[in-house]
């Protein structure tokens, strides 16, 4: 079968950034030299690209994680202009269409099941039809955002004034004009490219899958360092709404900690968290799915797959328990007549069958290690 055509302009940016980022930063650093301000420009610069991308273009347009003020939202959005990935319409389109059809060869844009090299940059490098959609059918609440459609009527000369402008504004400024160029401008450029492409290759073979195996996504602390918290890409694949990636405090997730500082100054609202119970479900499903699967063919293994069976039932009903208490006491906390409800009981409650819940969870997980 004939490939599709090569898309030279994206062939040309890869290709040149990459280059001077492997070749031209080593020469230039043997023969002049940087600087700590040339450096700090290109770190700033690597941040604000990809934290643009992932509280941006990922969280805030694709999945709709929360709102956030038009002030945001046009900072955001100049942020990823600047880190050049298309403009927010089309790349939400894009990946609101790897979340529907993950890994399907055909559908998914940027595939897993076609190899690493496609999924993290072959599919930018020919028009194959899957990343094509003009009309971005699948996007149609974006198109009543009017810094959306701004960014996407002037996409090409907002990258051409972003990506030139600010480093030759900074390398005038500085003095050394080429040095801030190769840097700030190149450097910066193809760094935060492979960062965010790594989501996509690294983030779909490496690393563990605690919520679900019905898809290749992964979760990895690793990629997570790298990805402003993308890395937890099982976690999103099963809950792509929440506004949170890792979940866990001890989980490195700037993008959520940004989001949550925005919430704080009153710049974002209406965070999306996924209720624990639905998380707590699929992680228990998911464990008692492996140690089964482990146990498969030994001898007793009926016996132990009993035995794991009426735990995580018991399990089960303890999350059913909290859930429901839960939302009475959230049920209750809302209505007009508060009065009439004790509030602090109902939250003792909930809290009570919480620990409860998490008692068991316990149980069952040395359960299955033991089994396992
Ligand atoms: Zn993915
Ligand atoms: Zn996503």
């Amino acid at each position: 079968m004939k490939k599709p055509g090569i898309i030279w302009l994206n062939v040309s940016v890869f290709v040149i950034t990459g280059l001077i980022t492997v070749i031209g930063v080593p020469v230039y650093a043997f023969y002049h030299g940087f600087d700590g301000w040339q450096i700090t420009a290109m770190v700033v610069g690597v941040f604000i690209c990809e934290i643009s991308i992932t509280a941006g273009y990922h969280r805030l347009w694709t999945h709709r994680a929360y709102q956030a003020h038009w002030t945001v939202r046009l900072l955001l959005a100049l942020g990823g202009t600047y880190a050049t990935q298309n403009s927010i319409l089309h790349w939400a389109s894009d990946h609101r269409r790897h979340h529907r059809y993950v890994d399907d060869k055909d559908k998914d844009p940027y595939s897993a099941q076609r190899g690493f090299w496609h999924s993290h940059i072959g599919w930018m490098l020919r028009h194959y039809p899957a990343t094509i959609d003009t009309e971005y059918s699948n996007c149609r609440d974006l198109k009543q955002d009017k810094i959306v459609m701004w960014q996407h009527k002037h996409y090409l000369p907002l990258v051409l004034a972003l990506n030139f402008g600010i480093p030759i504004a900074l390398g005038l400024w500085h003095g050394d004009l080429l040095g801030m160029l190769i840097l700030a401008g190149a450097a910066r450029l193809a760094i935060s490219h492979h960062m965010t492409f790594l989501i996509n290759s690294l983030a779909h073979v490496w690393g563990r899958q605690p919520y679900s195996d019905t898809n290749s996504s992964r979760d990895n602390g690793l990629i997570a360092l790298l990805t402003m918290g993308e890395g937890y890409h099982n976690y999103h694949h099963n809950f792509q709404r929440d506004y949170r990636n890792g979940i866990r405090w001890w989980q490195f997730d700037p993008t959520k900690w940004l989001i949550r500082s925005l919430a704080w100054m009153g710049l974002a609202t209406h965070l999306y968290r996924t209720p624990l119970e639905k998380i707590e479900r699929s992680r228990a499903q998911m464990l008692l799915t492996k140690t089964s699967r482990k146990l498969a063919g030994l001898p007793h293994a009926d016996l132990m797959i009993l035995r794991l069976q009426t735990e995580y039932d018991i399990l089960l009903k303890k999350i059913n328990a909290f859930s429901q208490a839960r939302r009475l006491w959230v049920e209750a906390r809302k209505t007009v007549v508060q009065e009439s409800y004790d509030l602090d009981a109902l939250k003792e409650k909930a809290s009570e069958l919480r620990e409860n819940f998490m008692q068991q969870k316990k149980d069952w997980q040395v359960l299955n290690a033991r089994i396992a």
